[in-house]
């Protein structure tokens, strides 16, 4: 049954990603645009439950598109998993006259999402807000860019000090399960390797691969190490233990970047992505849609069943592992 909309919420749930500020701001100035009131949910669904809910106006998102982090905070909610808490959740937007949620996270959030929308018969849009890029549906999610560029800036450091002591280093990289910052972020620094949850990594080999670099003219090797880990198997800690023990010869080193990785103002790559999927949220629930993802697919605006989003594994391009093997040789 098609519904009118007089006012939406907004939250921002799971890690925070840089450009989850310019997607809020694009979603309450579109749905301004069109006369509908816009509620701020605080820190994700543990804000719907709690009832923490500000009213947005435009002038609410000034001076925001170029901050990192998130206006409305975010938040793991564990009594969001629950059908109770969801009961409460649902209460509090109808006493709150909600008619519609944009939901701004990552595969978890949107998972929640997915299952609120089903139990509720709600309008849910989503908007993919994760540094991982491990959303099926768009070729990029929001704060990836940014994310990417800041571990590239890092990389570019280590690799002074790297150089200056024949080092090699090993550099934890986020993405749990896909490593699309591990292995983008080697290629735009000219590292010697990456390892990837996607990939089977072969000691001997990534040695062979940091002896071919050392060979060349560069006295220290970059592995990028996505924090994957698996039966106690994976990470940076990890890798540079094996191959110190086993070979000797290099001295292997490790950062864990960390945190740093999700700070920092958006980049504009970023900035430009939030606002059009912003936007293009309010769009779509004008048109009736409900329950979808906005992505953008060279360079189009898509709408992705929030169930095909989080189901279907994002996969990474091969040709990547091959321009950074050939590369880097
Ligand atoms: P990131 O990609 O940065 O980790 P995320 O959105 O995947 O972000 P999660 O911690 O997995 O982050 O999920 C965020 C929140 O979404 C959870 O704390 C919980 O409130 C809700 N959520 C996740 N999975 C479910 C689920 N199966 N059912 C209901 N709610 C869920």
């Amino acid at each position: 049954m098609e519904r009118h909309i007089n006012t939406i919420g907004v939250l921002t749930s799971g890690g925070d990603a840089p450009g989850m500020n310019a997607a809020i701001r694009a979603v309450v100035r579109s749905a301004r645009a069109h006369d509908i009131n816009v509620i701020g949910v605080m820190r994700g669904y543990f804000g719907l439950i709690e009832k923490e809910f500000i009213k947005l106006t435009s002038s609410s998102v000034s001076n925001t598109i170029q901050r990192g982090g998130t206006i409305l905070k975010t938040a793991r909610c564990t009594a969001f998993l629950t059908s109770e808490g969801r009961k409460k959740a649902y209460d509090n937007m109808v006493e709150a006259g909600i008619d519609a949620l944009v939901v701004i996270g990552g595969n978890g959030s949107l998972t929640g999402a997915q299952l609120f929308a089903r139990e509720y018969d709600l309008p849910i849009i989503g908007l993919p807000g994760t540094i991982d890029n491990d959303l099926y549906g768009t070729d990029s999610t929001i704060g990836y860019d940014t994310a990417l560029n800041t571990i590239v800036d890092c990389v570019d450091k280590i690799r002074d000090t790297a150089n200056s002591h024949d080092r090699i280093f090993f550099i934890e990289v986020m993405g749990r399960d896909a490593g699309f910052l591990a292995q983008n972020s080697a290629i735009a620094s000219g590292a010697e390797a990456a390892i990837i949850p996607e990939g089977k990594t072969d000691v001997d080999q990534l040695a062979e691969f940091i002896e071919r670099g050392k060979r060349k003219s560069k006295n220290s090797a970059i592995v990028l190490v996505s924090e994957a880990q698996k039966d106690g198997v994976g990470g940076a800690l990890y890798y540079a233990d094996r191959i110190q023990k086993e070979y000797p010869q290099f001295d292997a080193r490790v950062t864990i970047l960390g945190h740093l990785q999700r700070g920092g103002s958006p980049t504009a790559y970023d900035r430009i992505l939030a606002s059009r999927m912003g936007y293009a949220a309010i769009e779509a629930l004008m048109e009736g849609q409900r329950n979808v993802m906005i992505g953008i697919k060279n360079d189009e605006i898509v709408y992705v069943p929030i169930s095909r989003a989080i189901k279907m594994d994002k996969p990474i391009n091969k040709e990547l592992i091959s321009v950074l093997n050939v590369l880097s040789m």
